[in-house]
């Protein structure tokens, strides 16, 4: 799948960096253009890999290159005010684009505040579905964070044809800083997103898998908008049994690997997926559609495993519409599988997050009225967007 990808404000510019990163790496071209938006000049100058010439500053008159500080209204409204700009920093040479992704900090200003603007711009321009990855705030990082992410969530979903959702403490080991665990998440967040969006394209290899997903499939399950997690399982592979390895190694797509340990290897891995490592947490079964990708040396990607995953895929998350499919990474030592749960309608963690954000509203209007409380109760309904 050929993705433009957008990265707005300092976690945007940062994973968009990451993906670039890991798309050199694993020498499967995905990325046709990456741009980088911010309103502070340094968040843009510490990126390694975006071009140069595709990482833009807005709002110079507003904020002198110095950020909005944490303000996503003033976000969207330099974003609003700067269309005509924002429109000439997209304006990448894009053929054969599949999508676009735009990539942000929910908690944050810039790219909290910007990026539903951006998407509304988007597909205003494009026929192409235009896509948000969205991070939301770590719980320690308090109310107002979560304030920003619910605000500019509700109206990203508006906006965009899916969000994928992140949650910063899904992938933070205990005890670790938030700060130190970001080049960790930026990693995972790219391992994740690599290996979906590869599935389809040729890599450096020109192997090719036996059940392949191409991007309709991928466009097909994240149509028809809402929210959607990520979930990730590997497995390594078993060194003893070499003869799999072996034969990936030398291109053969024979299975001479004993077909009931590449079976379990799979189902084990996409179990893991589902169960371990969502990168949001939520109910699976309020899923609206599912894909199921499995990749590893040829040799272990069994057919029977695959579909056995897809059948459990279906049976976990209720949905009847699951797709499955492979894709060969012939000098993996890993069989690693990636579950998309397109549509999500039920998380906790989206709740608490709105019943968090609902108390930061309540309490910024209540200092606002001069400490007057207004005896309404507060609910997720009377959560404004941004615009
Ligand atoms: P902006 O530059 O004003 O858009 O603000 P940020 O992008 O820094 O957004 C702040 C939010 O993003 C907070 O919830 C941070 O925890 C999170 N964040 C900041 N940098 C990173 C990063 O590199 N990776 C991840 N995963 N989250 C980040």
């Amino acid at each position: 799948m050929q993705l433009v990808l957008i990265g707005v404000g300092q976690a945007g510019g940062k994973i968009v960096d990451a993906l670039l990163q890991r798309e050199s790496a694993d020498k499967t071209p995905f990325i046709r253009e990456a741009v980088a938006i911010n309103t502070a000049e340094q968040d843009l100058r510490g990126l390694d890999h975006v071009p140069e010439a595709n990482r833009h500053l807005v709002g110079q008159s507003r904020v002198g290159g110095h950020g909005v500080g944490g303000d996503n209204e003033l976000a969207a409204e330099i974003a609003q005010d700067e269309r005509s700009e924002l429109v000439r920093a997209i304006d990448v040479p894009a053929t054969n684009v599949d999508a676009f992704l735009v990539v942000a900090g929910l908690g944050g200003g810039t790219g909290s505040g910007m990026s539903p603007v951006l998407v509304n711009e988007l597909q205003r321009i494009h026929t192409e579905p235009i896509y948000g990855l969205g991070i939301l705030p770590s719980e320690d990082e308090g109310g107002l964070y979560s304030l920003n992410a619910a605000r500019s969530l509700r109206t990203l979903r508006r906006e965009a044809d899916n969000v994928v959702l992140i949650d910063n403490d899904a992938w933070r080991s205990s005890g670790e800083s938030l700060g130190d665990a970001y080049e960790s998440i930026n990693r995972e967040i790219a391992r994740r997103l690599a290996v979906l969006f590869s599935a389809g394209e040729l890599s450096q290899s020109d192997t090719v898998g036996e059940s392949v997903l191409d991007a309709s499939e991928i466009i097909n399950t994240l149509r028809g908008g809402g929210v959607s997690a990520l979930g990730y399982g590997s497995g390594k592979i078993d060194t003893d049994d070499s003869s799999g390895r072996l034969s990936g190694l030398l291109g053969s797509s024979t299975p001479s690997v004993d077909e009931t340990t590449a079976v379990n290897l799979t189902m084990s891995t996409i179990r893991k997926a589902v169960r371990s490592q969502l990168s949001v947490p939520c109910d699976v079964a309020s899923t609206g559609r599912a894909l199921v990708l499995v990749s590893g040396p040829p040799a272990w990607l069994s057919r029977k495993g695959i579909e056995r995953g897809r059948q459990w895929v279906e049976e976990t998350t209720q949905c009847l519409e699951v797709r499955g499919g492979d894709y060969p990474l012939p000098e993996s030592d890993h069989v690693a599988a990636v579950v998309l749960l397109s549509d999500v309608k039920e998380s906790e963690r989206l709740d608490q997050l709105e019943a968090v954000a609902a108390d930061a509203q309540g309490e910024q209007e209540t200092h606002e009225n001069d400490g007057e409380v207004s005896g309404e109760s507060l609910s997720d309904d009377k959560l404004d967007g941004l615009f």
